[in-house]
């Protein structure tokens, strides 16, 4: 029995799947159209106990802790959902920590509470246009004015941007590119905040992402989340339980594609026999479930390190790029042996292809992560 095989888990896995078969499966295609998840999907996730895992019963969660989300989203995957469903509902999952980590009551009634059981929703807003890999570089600024901080700038590819109620965003309290980071609770409504053009996308079609614009939006102290100038760390503490989530839903998509693969291979006939029926297919499937098996494994390694408390920010980034290049190797693949119903929107798999691409590149790139690795090594 592996850690994320525990009996708990096996009943939080049969939650996971009953809830993505009743209240997913009939609408996804909907709304992978329509742009967006419906709010009241959030209020039955909560209601079932799934929103809140990974977050303390003490700030309105279901308890558990990283792993449990893992097991989240790896079921919500081999169900039949997808990495773009995963990002638009538990995008509290970025959204949220920070204040959770900071401990401030006042924010967490007033926001952690209400998302967690589905009245609220909340985005996270670190990328501007003017690049989004160096954090540092942050452009938009506060500056403090009594017991409000003016707010100026912009932010862009913020998911779930369109239908957030309030928005966590870093921005600079020096000059623009400063490094000196807070991150403030800015709510929707807000004068001078607006919320632009609903951006579209090549994949998570279902998960809607925005470009944000701030001017001159005056914001409370109150809703600073920590002291001053501590923005650049907290961001960077929570970054490990983003990537491992798009590590989680890298490899869980190549699985789902292996399992895909392997039924069309028994059910599709080419000359006088099944796919299955040939070695080189069966090699390549071999191959490709090998590849989904050996991320999953070291995505597990690497997530109970952090689970425990180590620091092991190099393995989180390692575990990322082989996770996503497992992914992006076998959702090709697994598309390929589909012939042209691969290529069909009507094909599961032709979803997964384009959901794929953006998990090298959220989060922090693939490069970006290989920078984190070098200087691991002492490059
Ligand atoms: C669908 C989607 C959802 C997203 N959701 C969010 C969200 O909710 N909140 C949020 O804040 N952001 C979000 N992002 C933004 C995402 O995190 C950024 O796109 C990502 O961090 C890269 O930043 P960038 O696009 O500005 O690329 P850049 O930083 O401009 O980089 C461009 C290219 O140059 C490479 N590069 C950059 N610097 C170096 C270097 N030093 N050495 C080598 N190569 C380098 C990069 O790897 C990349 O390939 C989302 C993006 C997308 C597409």
């Amino acid at each position: 029995m592996t850690i994320v095989d525990t009996p708990e888990r096996r009943q939080l896995r049969e939650l996971t799947r009953a809830f993505v078969t009743k209240e997913v499966l009939p609408y996804l295609d909907g709304w992978e159209r329509a742009g967006e998840v419906p709010r009241s999907l959030h209020e039955t996730a909560a209601k079932v106990g799934l929103l809140g895992v990974g977050f303390p019963e003490a700030v309105g969660g279901s308890g558990g802790d990283l792993l449990d989300s893992i097991v989240v989203t790896e079921e919500i995957i081999r169900s039949g959902g997808s990495s773009g469903l995963v990002a638009a509902l538990f995008t509290h999952g970025i959204a949220l920590p920070h204040m959770v980590a900071a401990g401030n009551e006042d924010l967490v009634d007033r926001y952690v509470r209400p998302t967690l059981a589905g009245t609220m929703i909340g985005a996270l807003a670190i990328t501007e246009p003017d690049g989004g890999s160096d954090v540092a570089g942050i452009r938009t600024c506060a500056v403090r004015d009594g017991d409000h901080y003016v707010v100026n700038g912009s932010k862009t590819y913020i998911t779930s941007g369109i239908r957030a109620d309030f928005v966590t965003t870093a921005a600079c309290t020096d000059f623009p590119g400063s490094g000196s980071l807070i991150l403030l609770v800015i709510e929707k409504g807000t004068p001078g905040f607006t919320v632009g053009r609903r951006l579209e996308k090549l994949g998570w079609h279902c998960s809607d992402t925005a470009e944000l614009s701030f001017s001159d939006v005056r914001v409370p102290v109150a809703n600073r989340i920590g002291p001053e100038d501590t923005g650049f760390l907290t961001i960077m503490q929570q970054f490990s339980a983003e990537r491992l989530s798009l590590a989680t839903q890298a490899y869980a998509t190549a699985q789902r594609c292996v399992d895909l693969a392997v039924r069309w291979c028994r059910d599709r006939s080419t000359f006088g026999r099944p796919l299955a029926g040939r070695q080189l297919i069966r090699h390549r499937l071999a191959e490709m479930h090998t590849r989904a098996e050996a991320a999953r494994a070291y995505v597990h390694e690497v997530a109970e390190r952090v689970a425990a408390g180590q620091p092991v920010v190099t393995e989180v980034a390692m575990a990322k790029n082989v996770a996503v290049a497992a992914c992006a190797d076998v959702v090709d693949r697994a598309l390929q042996l589909h012939g042209g119903f691969g290529y069909l929107r009507d094909a599961e798999v032709e979803r997964h292809y384009r959901d794929a691409r953006i998990l090298g590149i959220g989060g922090g790139t693939t490069e970006i992560m290989n920078d984190i690795i070098a200087k691991g090594m002492g490059l």
